[in-house]
């Protein structure tokens, strides 16, 4: 992974060597979320992006708050999923006004605190509107509020769809002029729309296609709405490529289409603002995973490398956060970045009691011995928080934003 620079081969984190990073870290196994690297992934995104975008960070996909506080620096505004996400982005620093508040199960008294602290919040079922509107007399506050749609058309290609036929997340498009109606009828500020069609997406014109279908439903929908429309949230779904054949996502189509749907927008929606929620694109490929190699058994010919880590600090590279077919996410032995790979293929295993335990099934990997540090890549999004921690009571992940 070529965003890692190797240093007397060593892989290099956030400018310091793997094994010098573990040591100030104090512990494996531990994540490292590279600084420099999210900055220069905002900078890009927004050079290739028309310049009218606004950019959102869907901190759900990695909430530490150190790492929520250097993005707040860089992004236009923060999107949570919880009130204890909400309280990490206020604590951030991120401005109320371009915080946003999505879900499919808010609690009462998590919309009492998303009106009090000013924020947007997305609703996504009837039942939110009298909570709101309770919760906006108790404060002597409107609240904002954005209808979030479940649209009547899918993601093509995506890896995850939230969007499209039965959803819990959203009201259905067919709903919202009623939802609308009643947002009026309690005196809610209503301020937009937004649509989440899916995530882990690779393929740009199946996004510039969602994103076009996504415009012509708000601009349908803006006839019912009860004040003009200020933001039109399109959502994000950009996918980072994790397996061998997996090619980056081309933003050009993307930022070809977006300039359409502004100019469009201009037009129909005026003073409306477009906004890309994106959580993975942003922060996934900052980030590894290490842990560090404790025995080395060979199993009728197969060597196991047995690890520190495994699928209770990460999910998803052993396989099991949703993925329908298990592969190899990309792994390397950290420190043996200059070693060929031995003759035959090499497994990676944590210390669970579980065959579902798997870093690496099988892989072309140098062969390492304990001590060495196994590193996989593209574990910015998803990892700590995303992963059962709990799951056999070992020792919890750390996390350092270097
Ligand atoms: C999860 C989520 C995101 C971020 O999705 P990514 O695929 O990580 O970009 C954005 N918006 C909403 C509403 C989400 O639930």
């Amino acid at each position: 992974m070529s965003q890692f620079p190797v240093e007397n081969g060593e892989l290099v984190v956030g400018g310091i060597p793997l094994c010098r990073l573990a040591a100030r870290v104090g512990q494996t196994p531990f994540y490292a979320y590279d600084r420099g690297l999210l900055t220069r992934r905002v900078a890009e995104l927004r050079a290739a992006l028309p310049a009218s975008v606004k950019l959102h960070y869907a901190m759900k996909a990695n909430p530490m708050p150190a790492l929520v506080g250097h993005m707040v620096q860089l992004v236009d505004g923060i999107d949570v999923a919880s009130e204890r996400e909400l309280a990490v982005a206020l604590d951030a620093g991120a401005d109320p006004r371009e915080i946003s508040f999505a879900g499919p199960g808010k609690r009462d008294a998590e919309l009492l605190r998303a009106v009090a602290a000013g924020i947007l919040v997305n609703v996504e079922s009837f039942r939110e509107v009298p909570v709101l509107a309770r919760a906006s007399q108790a404060l002597g506050l409107p609240a904002r509020v954005a209808v979030r749609v479940n649209p009547d058309f899918e993601l093509k290609s995506s890896a995850v769809k939230m969007g499209g036929g039965p959803k819990p997340f959203g009201v259905d498009a067919e709903e919202v002029p009623a939802l609308l109606a009643g947002i009026g009828r309690a005196g809610l500020a209503f301020e937009g729309f937004h649509l989440f069609a899916g995530s882990q997406n690779l393929k740009a014109e199946a996004i510039a296609d969602a994103q076009q279908k996504s415009l012509a439903l708000a601009l349908r929908l803006a006839g019912s709405a009860p004040a003009p429309v200020k933001v039109l949230n399109l959502g994000g779904g950009f996918g980072i490529p994790y397996f061998p054949g997996d090619t980056r996502l081309d933003l050009a189509p993307i930022a070809a289409s977006l300039a359409e749907i502004a100019q469009t927008a201009a037009q129909r929606l005026p003073g409306a603002e477009l906004v890309l929620e994106l959580g993975r694109y942003l922060v996934g490929e900052a980030g590894v995973y290490v842990c560090r190699v404790t025995d080395r058994k060979v199993s009728r010919g197969q060597v196991y490398l047995v690890t520190d880590g495994g699928l209770h600090h990460h999910l998803s590279a052993s396989g099991n956060f949703g993925q329908v077919i298990r592969k190899n996410h990309p792994v390397a032995i950290g420190n043996r970045m200059d070693e060929a790979a031995a003759a035959a293929p090499v497994s990676v295993v944590g210390p669970l009691c579980t065959p579902l335990d798997l870093i690496a099934d099988r892989m072309p990997l140098p062969d390492a011995q304990p001590g060495d540090l196994v590193v996989v890549f593209q574990s910015g999004a998803y990892g700590a928080t995303a992963s059962p921690g709990g799951f056999l009571s070992h020792p919890a992940v750390a996390e350092a934003l270097v």
